[in-house]
């Protein structure tokens, strides 16, 4: 396969809408759908923020492929993790999950804010928003004012509905079937 030279893909000339999408709902593939789509913008040249929010350590595999990427590609995307190597839930948050996320929050915001990148992705920032990690009317307030050509996606369970609202894709993954009721917990290559 050819693969073209990455600094010619992304003409400024070119610009297009960029818009806000969710990925929410119970079922899996909200963290692997936006990984995707980092994938396929970055294959057309865009810059990329990824910011993962309430995840910390390095034992995922997609941190071990993006870091795999040949210097063009990879000098073009950015990855923040902002949280713990654990999983908190409403019960177990600590001032540490708060400052994190608080803290990828602050990355993020200013990077909408300059314009720095053409895909921003939010990976679990609605799980963020629903424990109180971030601030909701924050939130919002730089979501309605990203800058026109920039694609922002927020992945995570229970979107918020006033973050529903202002999106303009909103995507509802709904489990008909999933292993983890059969006991099945997250597996190395499928779930991280
Ligand atoms: P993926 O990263 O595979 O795309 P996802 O982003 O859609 O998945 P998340 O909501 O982020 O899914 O869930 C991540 C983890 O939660 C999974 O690794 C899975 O093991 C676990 N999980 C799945 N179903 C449940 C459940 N009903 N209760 C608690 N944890 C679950
Ligand atoms: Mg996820």
């Amino acid at each position: 396969m050819h693969i073209p030279d990455n600094n010619k893909l992304y003409n400024p000339e070119f610009l297009q809408h960029g818009y806000i999408q969710i990925y929410t709902g119970n079922g899996k593939g909200k963290t692997t759908a936006s990984l995707g789509l980092a994938m396929r913008a970055l294959g057309r040249g865009w810059s990329v923020l990824i910011v993962m929010f309430t995840k910390g350590g390095n034992d995922y595999g997609e941190l071990i492929s993006f870091a795999s990427l040949s210097p063009d590609f990879k000098d073009k995307v950015k990855i923040i993790q902002a949280g713990l190597d654990r999983i908190v839930y409403s019960s177990n948050i600590s001032e540490e999950d708060k400052k994190q996320a608080q803290l990828g929050w602050k990355i993020a915001k200013r990077a909408i804010k300059n314009d720095e990148y053409q895909l921003i992705i939010l990976d679990e920032a609605n799980i963020a928003l629903d424990l109180n990690l971030i601030e909701l009317s924050d939130m919002l307030d730089v979501l309605k004012n990203k800058p026109d050509d920039m694609e922002i996606v927020l992945t995570g369970r229970n979107a918020k509905p006033e973050i529903i609202e202002i999106a303009d894709l909103v995507s509802e993954i709904k489990p008909i079937k999933h292993y983890w009721d059969k006991g099945i917990k997250a597996r190395k290559g499928i779930e991280f």
